[in-house]
Formats: structure tokens, C-alpha cells, sequence
């Protein structure tokens, strides 16, 4: 996954410069049929802009937007007095494709079958996303990673839809969402620990390897002409089916007088 940055640094969002400790992620969709990031940077890098997320998902992979600790303004006022998750949400809009409009909250006129590719796209990418930012933030996604939809009835939202009037149309939800992101950083930890545990073995048995080497007796082929070079004082008579390094090399034609 792909990630740029373009700080929307002429918001006032990003002028207010509040910070917060993330406690969460806030996945939304923008609840438009418009792709391209291009047209979002434009309305959101305004002093008039009136939302702010840390990051754009789209197609091609992520713009990160405020800086990740950046308080942003995606959540709006949750509807029974609850506390925003403005102030302890990390979030990002995932864009729509082109071609459906609105009723009422709900999508009309969407081919899920049109926009498998895109979708299946964008939904990685938000996994992707999702997945570092629970690493990078000591988060559990199992527990801290909700939808706007799941952040009203949480009453840390506003009384939005997003995303799950649009997940389920491609057999997604926001439960299976968290369980990719989980099985991604499993994932993630155990190529971590075989490629360590492949490392350690790696060592041992270059040690054991090596140890073997040391302890083997002079061969029985070798003994007349080993013995004659522990006596000339070229050898030490220590590790004689040790390999021969080249630094040791050059030090045995030294003590031979080859090098003058
Ligand atoms: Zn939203």
C-alpha cells in the first residue's frame, strides 16, 4: 500500500492545532460518487473546510492528510451528549466510486458487480491503513477499530450511515473489516518471528557446524604432512579440519617466507 502525504495545512482544522492521544480509528466513506482524491484535497486544504480525517483511502493506496495525533473534525456531535471521537479517533474517508446517487442515506443506483475491482481496492487499502495504524498506536482492532454508523450508536458520532450502507453490498461489514486488519498484524508477527527463529537456527548450526569442525582429529591421509607443519611452526597443531580463512592464508605463507 502506497502512502503520500498532502497535509491540508490551509484548514482551519489543521490551524486549530489541537492534538490528541488515539484511542480508536473511525473508518467513514465520503457518501459521494467521487474517486478522485484530487477533488477532496482541493474542498478540505480551505480555511472554509469544515471536515477534516488524517487520511484519504482511494484506489491507487492512502494521502495521509493531518498528522496522525492531529485532532480532526469527521465525527460531529454525537447526538445524547457523548464525547466526540473527534477528540480520540484517529480517521479516514474511504472514497466512493462514480456512478450512484443518494436517498435518504442510502445508495441508489450502486453495481456492486461494476465496482467489485474498485471496491475490493479500496477496502484493502483501508485494511492496509488500518493495520499500521493499530501497530504504530498499541490498538487493538478487534475493540478500538468502529464505522461512523457504529460511532452514533456508541454516541461518539454523529447519526451517520457510513460505512455500512455501502460494505455490505460487496459482503463486507465492519466485523469482517476488523478481522482482516487482526489477521494482518498476525500475520505480520509471525513472518516476523519465523524469519527471526529462522535466524537463530541459522546461527546455531553454523556454531554446531563449526564446534564439529573443531573437534575433529587430524585424517588419517593428512597426518604425515600436518605433523611436519605443526613442527615447521606453520600450524599450531589446534583445529585441524578447521577451514582456512584467508586472513589465516596470508599468515601461513608469511610464516613459510612466500611473501618477500
Ligand atoms: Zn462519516
Amino acid at each position: 500500500m502506497e502512502v503520500t502525504q498532502h497535509i491540508l495545512t490551509r484548514s482551519a482544522c489543521y490551524q486549530a492545532g489541537r492534538t490528541i492521544v488515539p484511542k480508536g480509528i473511525m473508518v467513514h466513506s465520503t457518501g459521494v460518487a467521487q474517486p478522485d482524491p484530487a477533488a477532496f484535497l482541493k474542498l478540505w486544504d480551505s480555511p472554509e473546510a469544515d471536515a477534516c480525517v488524517h487520511a484519504i483511502v482511494h484506489q491507487g493506496g492512502v494521502i495521509q492528510t493531518l498528522p496522525w495525533t492531529h485532532r480532526a473534525w469527521h465525527a460531529g456531535s454525537p447526538r445524547n451528549g457523548g464525547v466526540s471521537a473527534n477528540n480520540t479517533h484517529i480517521a479516514f474517508e474511504i472514497l466512493e466510486p462514480k456512478g450512484h446517487t443518494y436517498q435518504g442515506g442510502a445508495m441508489v443506483g450502486y453495481d456492486p458487480a461494476a465496482n467489485a475491482a474498485y471496491f475490493a481496492a479500496v477496502y484493502q487499502n483501508a485494511v492496509a491503513l488500518t493495520a499500521q495504524l493499530c501497530r504504530q498506536f498499541s490498538l487493538d482492532p478487534m475493540k478500538q477499530v468502529v464505522d461512523h454508523q457504529e460511532g452514533c450508536r456508541l454516541d461518539i458520532a454523529s447519526n451517520h450511515a457510513d460505512v455500512m450502507h455501502w460494505f455490505p453490498k460487496h459482503g463486507k461489514s465492519m466485523d469482517t473489516f476488523r478481522a482482516d486488519v487482526a489477521a494482518l498484524l498476525k500475520g505480520e508477527e509471525e513472518d516476523t518471528m519465523e524469519q527471526s527463529t529462522f535466524d537463530a537456527m541459522l546461527t546455531a548450526a553454523l556454531a554446531r557446524r563449526a564446534a564439529a569442525l573443531e573437534a575433529q582429529p587430524v585424517s588419517g591421509w593428512a597426518k604425515e604432512a600436518w605433523e611436519a607443519a605443526v613442527a615447521a611452526g606453520v600450524f599450531d597443531g589446534t583445529k585441524p579440519q578447521s577451514p582456512l580463512t584467508r586472513e589465516q592464508a596470508a599468515a601461513v605463507l608469511a610464516r613459510l617466507g612466500k611473501l618477500k
